[in-house]
């Protein structure tokens, strides 16, 4: 048996609606600009005809579960949810054909890409990495997985609330690269793997929270999720 320096830490993982195994996770992608009306307001159209789909990651660390309270994260004054479709990947596959994409998929659920925006912006626009703007300790939220294996998600209502208040309201149909187009581009990149989430991106409408808000949201026919935003450290 392996002998370590200090206790490792633990596998992150998130419960499975219907059953009492969690699902483990193993990396988390993220597909930037995702819908065009967030591509407009974030000053950055998508033109899917000359462009490529672009991704980033988050540390699996910075994954929460849904109902969480999270401390409001430091150096950032501006933070802001994303709603976002999440894809969980349950087989193995690498250079996967559009056409067999659907059996790479476990399940489904829904997320927060949680954003420092103002870091975020400021890496975009000196060329710079975008780890601190994204990897965000708390950043990474998300509902149950709700298993729907090799089901391939066309539409559904997607909307998010502060407060009550309803900031996102949009529809999975308007993704500009769809599911079966992730899986089988991201997959020329990275052997992927059960255990893999893929946040999908968020329509336009996102905004910063402050202390004290309460975010909710769901996706139709998948799950719904809600955060809280407490004190900052
Ligand atoms: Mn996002």
């Amino acid at each position: 048996m392996t002998s370590y320096l200090f206790t490792p830490p633990a596998v992150q993982s998130l419960p499975i609606r219907g059953k009492t195994e969690r699902f483990p996770i193993n990396r988390i992608f993220c597909v930037g600009r995702n819908y065009h009306a967030h591509a407009v307001e974030m000053g950055r159209p998508v033109d899917k005809s000359v462009e490529q789909a672009f991704y980033f990651t988050k540390s699996p660390q910075t994954l929460v579960e849904s109902g969480a309270t999270v401390d409001y994260p430091p150096r950032t004054n501006n933070y802001h949810f994303e709603m976002e479709l999440v894809l969980a990947i349950g087989k193995e596959g690498f250079r996967v054909s559009e056409a067999n994409a659907h059996e790479l998929v476990y399940g489904y659920a829904a997320g927060l890409d949680m954003t420092r925006r103002d870091l975020q912006l400021v890496a975009r626009d000196k060329g710079r990495p975008w780890d601190t703007g994204k990897d965000i300790e708390q950043g990474s939220v998300c509902s149950e997985i709700v298993p729907m294996p090799g089901v391939v998600i066309e539409n559904g209502a997607i909307a998010l609330e502060v407060n009550g208040v309803t900031k996102q309201s949009s529809n999975v149909d308007k993704l500009i690269w769809n599911i079966r187009e992730i899986i089988a581009d991201l997959s020329t990149y990275y052997h992927l793997q059960p255990g893999d989430l893929i946040y999908t991106g968020t329509p336009e409408g996102v905004g910063a929270v402050v202390t004290g808000d309460k975010i909710t949201g769901r996706v139709e026919g998948v799950a719904e999720i809600a955060l809280n935003i407490g004190a900052a450290q």
